[in-house]
């Protein structure tokens, strides 16, 4: 177990500069971090290093004035204490520092500063032996140092003894120090009693100073006998006023003293050995006593079950028997602090009326009737039953949506608290079941982080994006989410941190997703997936001007008679700046003028009146158009009269004060635009995000009849450009297909290149079957795609079409990007139901079983070699 080969410590180490004392060899010491140069080396070194060889730091006393400390380095003093960093906790309050638990291991010397910034790291050169721990035995066969030297340190050792000595041996800890005095090596003693002892900060950095032993035990001495001297008087006091006693014991150096050696042979032994076990009596001190009763009182009265509390007692027992300074000391009063705050029984009573429940929901958003009648169908049944065991509401949809709205309106509906849990991204099951406690940094997971949150057991809990949980080697969130949500389990939950049940029953979960697709198939089957579509325009004009715009005006600290955004305005910034299925980037964007007019009623300023501007709110001698716009930049100069507008004039955004705010159209290029080549036509995806349009472009060119397809394209999506391949070729004489050279297959001398744009986003799916057929008919025929066009289905190698997924996010998608007809594939007519009337009337709808019928369509005049191309029989007549 010995060794006489020293232990090394790095020979470049990175400096803390600190005002708090000196550290000794074999001692520990609290030290706070403040100064910036300090607090980098905490981040950096401690923080960041995972070896042991990284929380090894140089420890120098400053012995610069701290109200002086400036920003550069001050002369170091040249030797220093190499320490240990046993433990960094950090706080905020009342300023950001941290605070480093540090064991002084050897002295070093600094031989030459290597780098200043961020903070200073040194070559250094060790000045003492570090041995590793020796038993007494093994000491003892051990030759002491001769001579002079001898002496002293058998002189040092006897007045260590005296010491201890004088202390009351009942005390069990006192024992135990004069069994661990002669297990130290003698040559450590001088350092460890001198940081123990009453001793100024100047004598403690002569004694650091002292680099030959003899010297060290030279200055020691005197220390030691001092104290020795000033125990003695206080005996003698004592006895001479026996009835103080007990308090002159609990202040007295002695009391300090004992403190001090159990937090240092703890430390000196790693912590672990079972020198750390002490108490300094049964009832612990004072100040710590009051703090554990405190404690033992808040967990009796916390109302927790039998098993939690039996744990609960059995770590207060240990906490009371640990020194504070023992890093296991915090990690035990924050689990017991954990534990009393948890809300065992606490919990709010629900008051549900169903009739009230639907007025609030129906105040609180717009739209989406058939989610807000399936949400008030499961709170009745929640209300007759008076039980939660059920399906777990899952809303599936676009972002933006209102999935999370409502799950907070159900919340208040029943007078519950709320937490929102985000999932996206998690990928570690102790995320969702927390570290066991045998981690250093271990923490409860959010099932019960939350559940501390809001104080009481019975809260609405949003599992936001179940769909986004990743996997990792730390073990798969999805199944640990499996024991949380399932009615069967979860009444005693055990997170890993508590290690004890937690009953989660009386939780109402819902989770939220934007696509069923990767949501775990067994996390799915224990939920009820409502689908969320997303909005037309004219439901999102009503949303934003019901809900969205009163909240932004609220936020900014506005009112409507400052601010005026008229319903033209708001189609303006839905078309032109927002392509989105839900209206997030719309409350974005009128967030964005909200903050422009902020500006400008701060400054007092304001916006002139439009052309939009309510009659009777316009100022006399308002200009419209563009001296209007000429004026706004300019200083309130000679026109300053006209800016001067009345005060209680609202500021009306017009479609020029939306520009000027959220600058040029971000979405403006028309469909028809890009439909001026033939090749080129428009398909209809589907997304996650809600429906999406889609260029899909061909061109040929001479060459050995290749097919090349480019755009992040999925196996189903390739089959189908082969599908639509095939069929034209099979069917270039009936359309008149020609290839480059006038001949009638296609591919002949050609090849063919198909573009799908967006070309960093993975596309996959059969739907863009029959646009890929258009597109290569238009290529070949050297005709063009009506203009006005969009499609969606699959097709089969005879020229079937089929019925595609999605149909009223992708007509919405149409309808947002200004087509006028939608070819579907005919079994799919059922799903223009869901499409609201204002989208059906403003589109045609063409419902196609065959490829004829397609392209008849898709072609202004219908398509040649089609048996009766001009006639149109499936369009959908207009509702
Ligand atoms: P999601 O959770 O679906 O991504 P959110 O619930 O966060 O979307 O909704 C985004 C914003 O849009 C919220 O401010 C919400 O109040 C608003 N919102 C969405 N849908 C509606 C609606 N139908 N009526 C009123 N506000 C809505």
């Amino acid at each position: 177990m010995s060794s006489n080969s020293g232990i090394q410590i790095p020979s470049r180490l990175p400096l803390l500069l600190t005002h708090e004392g000196v550290l000794l060899p074999g001692s520990t010491m609290r030290i706070s971090v403040e100064t910036a140069r300090n607090m980098h080396l905490v981040k950096n070194r401690l923080l960041k290093g995972t070896s042991l060889k990284s929380t090894i730091i140089g420890v120098i006393p400053n012995t610069r004035d701290p109200e002086h400390d400036t920003e550069d380095l001050p002369t170091l003093h040249s030797i220093g204490t190499a320490g240990l960093a046993v433990q960094v906790v950090g706080s905020n309050w009342p300023k950001p520092h941290y605070t480093l638990l540090i064991t002084g291991l050897c002295r070093f010397r600094v031989a030459q500063l290597l780098k200043e910034g961020p903070f200073p790291v040194a070559e250094v050169e060790q000045l003492d032996k570090l041995e590793q721990y020796t038993s007494p035995e093994e000491m003892s066969e051990a030759a002491g140092p001769e001579g002079e030297l001898g002496e002293l340190s058998k002189r040092f050792y006897q007045a260590a003894v005296q010491l201890v000595g004088m202390l009351d041996m009942s005390v069990p800890v006192v024992a135990k120090l004069r069994r661990l005095l002669d297990s130290l090596p003698r040559e450590t003693l001088p350092d460890v009693l001198a940081s123990m002892i009453h001793t100024s900060n100047k004598e403690k950095l002569q004694v650091l100073d002292a680099v030959s032993l003899e010297e060290r035990f030279k200055k020691t001495l005197p220390l030691l006998t001092r104290q020795i001297e000033g125990l003695k008087l206080l005996q003698k006091t004592r006895k001479l006023r026996p009835d103080d006693n007990k308090r002159a014991s609990r202040s007295s150096g002695a009391e300090v003293f004992v403190r001090d050696w159990s937090n240092v042979l703890a430390v000196r032994k790693g912590g672990v050995l079972p020198g750390h076990q002490f108490s300094l009596d049964e009832e612990g001190e004072d100040e710590d006593g009051d703090d554990t009763a405190v404690l033992e009182r808040k967990v009796k009265g916390a109302n927790m079950p039998q098993p939690a509390l039996r744990v609960c007692l059995k770590e207060l027992k240990r906490l009371k028997k640990m020194p504070q300074s023992m890093p296991e000391y915090a990690l035990t009063r924050n689990y017991l602090d954990l534990m009393v705050e948890l809300p065992w029984s606490k919990s709010t009573t629900d008051c549900l009326d169903i009739h009230a429940a639907r007025v609030l929901l129906d105040s609180d958003h717009y739209a989406m009737e058939k989610l807000k009648r399936r949400v008030l169908e499961y709170l009745a049944v929640r209300q007759l039953k008076s039980t939660l065991k059920g399906p777990i509401l899952c809303f599936v949809g676009p972002p933006g949506v209102g999935k999370t709205s409502v799950g907070r309106s159900i919340a208040r509906t029943l007078g519950r608290e709320f937490h929102r849990i985000a999932l996206g991204g998690v990928c570690d099951q102790s995320d969702i079941r927390g570290h066991r406690r045998t981690y250093v940094g271990s923490m409860p997971g959010r099932i019960i982080n939350g559940l501390k949150t809001v104080g009481v057991n019975n809260p609405v809990f949003l599992l936001d994006e179940v769909d986004k949980l990743g996997k990792s080697l730390q073990g798969d969130p999805a199944s640990a989410l499996l024991e949380v949500l399932d009615p069967e389990q979860n009444h005693s939950f055990t997170d890993h941190y508590l290690n004890v049940a937690f009953d989660l029953s009386q939780v109402l979960f819902i989770a939220t997703a934007n696509s069923t697709a990767t949501i775990p198939p067994a996390l799915l089957d224990r939920m009820e997936v409502l689908q969320v579509q997303g909005y037309t325009q004219e439901e999102k004009v009503e949303i934003a001007h019901r809900h969205l715009i009163p909240h932004q005006l609220e936020q900014h600290g506005l009112t409507p008679q400052q601010l005026q955004i008229p319903q033209d305005t708001t189609q303006d910034i839905i078309s032109k700046y927002t392509r989105e299925a839900g209206v997030r980037s719309l409350e974005r964007k009128i967030g964005a003028i909200c903050r422009a007019v902020a500006v400008k009623v701060a400054e007092g300023h304001t916006v002139t009146k439009s052309e939009a501007a309510p009659a009777e709110s316009t100022p006399q001698g308002a200009e419209h158009g563009e001296g209007k716009r000429g004026r706004r930049g300019e200083e309130p100069d000679g026109v300053s009269a006209d800016m001067a507008a009345p005060p209680d004039m609202p500021i009306v955004i017009d479609h020029i004060a939306l520009k000027d705010i959220l600058g040029p159209h971000v979405f403006e290029m028309e469909v028809s635009e890009r439909l001026t080549l033939p090749g080129v036509a428009v398909g209809l995806a589907w997304t996650p995000l809600g429906g999406e349009i889609m260029f899909v472009e061909a061109s040929r060119m001479e060459g050995e009849g290749q097919l090349t397809l480019t755009g992040q394209l999925g196996d189903v999506m390739k089959e189908s450009a082969h599908l639509a391949m095939s069929w034209l070729r099979s069917n270039a004489k009936t359309y008149q297909l020609t290839n480059m050279v006038g001949g009638s297959d296609p591919l002949e001398g050609t090849d063919i290149h198909l573009h799908f744009p967006a070309g960093a986003v993975t596309k996959d799916g059969p739907s863009a079957g029959v646009t890929m057929v258009t597109v290569l008919a238009s290529l070949f025929s050297g005709r063009l795609v009506r203009s006005d066009v969009a499609m969606t289905g699959e097709i089969t190698l005879r020229g079937l079409v089929l019925p595609v997924g999605g149909i009223k996010d992708k007509v919405l998608a149409a309808h947002r990007a200004g087509v006028k007809r939608v070819i579907i594939p005919k079994r799919n007519e059922k799903d223009l139901e869901e499409i609201p009337a204002n989208v059906r009337v403003e589109l045609d709808f063409v419902t196609a079983s065959n490829l004829d019928e397609v392209l008849n369509a898709a072609f202004d005049g219908g398509f040649p070699g089609m048996s009766n191309p001009l006639t149109l029989p499936h369009i959908v007549s207009k509702l």
